[in-house]
């Protein structure tokens, strides 16, 4: 009832996807990011469709590895920027999180808070992405200092991140591959997210970390999910509310910026940038009313967007819109934006009505 906009979730779509990546990257464990919010699609409900079919869940704060443990969820759960604050540890150690340490303060936090149970510690290591992460030549001493610690349990895992996998001629792949291997510590390692699997099948060490391939999408400019066996987690869905018969030369939207090139039909539908629909898409920008195309056209309002309705001749207000997902990839749309898919597919609002199918 009410505005007619929602996501539909597909748990089989999702579980095919875990499937095609563990195929894909055996005998390598898979963690499977979840981190905001699930890139979108609700944190929760991914993650207990996921319970069991995957090695670890990868977040971004202890925030989000509580809520999952609220829910029920058991599969081991690894903080990738590890805590925050030192009090964190104890609560992280309690619950059994593997904590990830990419700075020395983290270390000395540690000692400090002391947690009554022993953690599970993975290395961060700045291979050239520049970001967090121990430099090279410290890791040999924050291996030690870990190692001898009381407050550590199992063996350390290390971890870095690539920068440029997207693009798999980039030197600094090359040179980050190089850097991470040369490390030769007696450690499990993980390098890849999504890009790097699809890119270094020659990098996979022990864990990857896929996320945007986890929910159907692919990280690869001009390539969609659906080019590596994949399919799309979350349809965004609408309504056409109005249809409006315009004149040539009559404006369509905020700041005019359509004018008809001719006496048309115009569709509105309900779904906006308040909704996670992007703002900067442009005039072209596909959308899917029934099973036919039909361009967007002038700008995004915050509740609504208009469509030509030319190739639709048969459209009527009460029908179905797609704005992404099965049928139109979002990978096309974002090339109509100036946005990328993981910014696009995290952005989807909360008075969007998520609808899962079955468990
Ligand atoms: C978000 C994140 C990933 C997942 O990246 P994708 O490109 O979505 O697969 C992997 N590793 C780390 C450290 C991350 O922060």
């Amino acid at each position: 009832m009410g505005r007619l906009t929602f996501a539909n979730l597909s748990t089989e779509n999702l579980l095919h996807n875990v499937d095609v990546i563990k195929k894909k990257v055996y005998p390598a464990k898979v963690i499977a990011m979840v981190k905001a919010n699930a890139y979108g699609h609700g944190i929760r409900s991914v993650s207990m469709r996921l319970d069991g079919h995957v090695d670890l869940l990868g977040v971004a704060s202890i925030e989000e590895a509580l809520a999952l443990r609220k829910v029920g969820v058991r599969t081991p759960i690894l903080l990738i920027e590890g805590v925050f604050e030192p009090h964190e540890f104890s609560l992280a150690s309690a619950e059994g999180f593997h904590i990830t340490f990419h700075s020395q303060v983290q270390v000395d936090w540690l000692k400090k808070a002391a947690p009554l149970r022993p953690i599970q510690a993975w290395i961060k290591v700045n291979t050239g992405m520049g970001r967090l992460g121990f430099s090279p030549s410290q890791v040999p001493l924050i291996f030690k200092e870990l190692s001898q610690s009381p407050y550590r349990l199992g063996p350390l895992r290390i971890i870095s991140h690539l920068a440029c996998s997207e693009d798999r001629d980039h030197p600094l792949n090359l040179a980050q591959t190089r850097v991470f291997k040369e490390l030769a510590l007696p450690a499990e390692l993980s390098l890849c997210a999504s890009a790097g699997i699809l890119n270094f099948p020659g990098d996979y060490h022990d864990y990857v970390r896929p996320g945007l391939l986890l929910y159907g999408l692919s990280p690869i400019k001009g390539r969609t999910g659906e080019d590596w066996g994949l399919k799309p987690v979350m349809t965004l869905r609408s309504t056409l509310i109005a249809i409006n018969h315009l004149n040539k030369g009559d404006s369509v939207g905020y700041g005019a910026r359509y004018i008809c090139p001719e006496d048309m039909r115009v569709g509105v539908v309900a779904i906006g940038y308040g909704d996670g629909y992007p703002f900067t898409a442009q005039d072209g920008a596909p959308v899917l009313v029934n099973q036919s195309l039909c361009p967007l056209i002038g700008r995004v309002s915050m509740d609504m967007l208009t469509v030509d309705l030319r190739p639709c001749p048969q459209a009527q207000v009460g029908d179905l819109v797609t704005l992404w997902g099965q049928g139109l990839p979002l990978e096309i749309v974002s090339e109509y934006t100036h946005n990328i898919p993981y910014d696009i597919i995290t952005g989807v609002q909360h008075r969007v009505q998520f609808l899962w199918t079955k468990l």
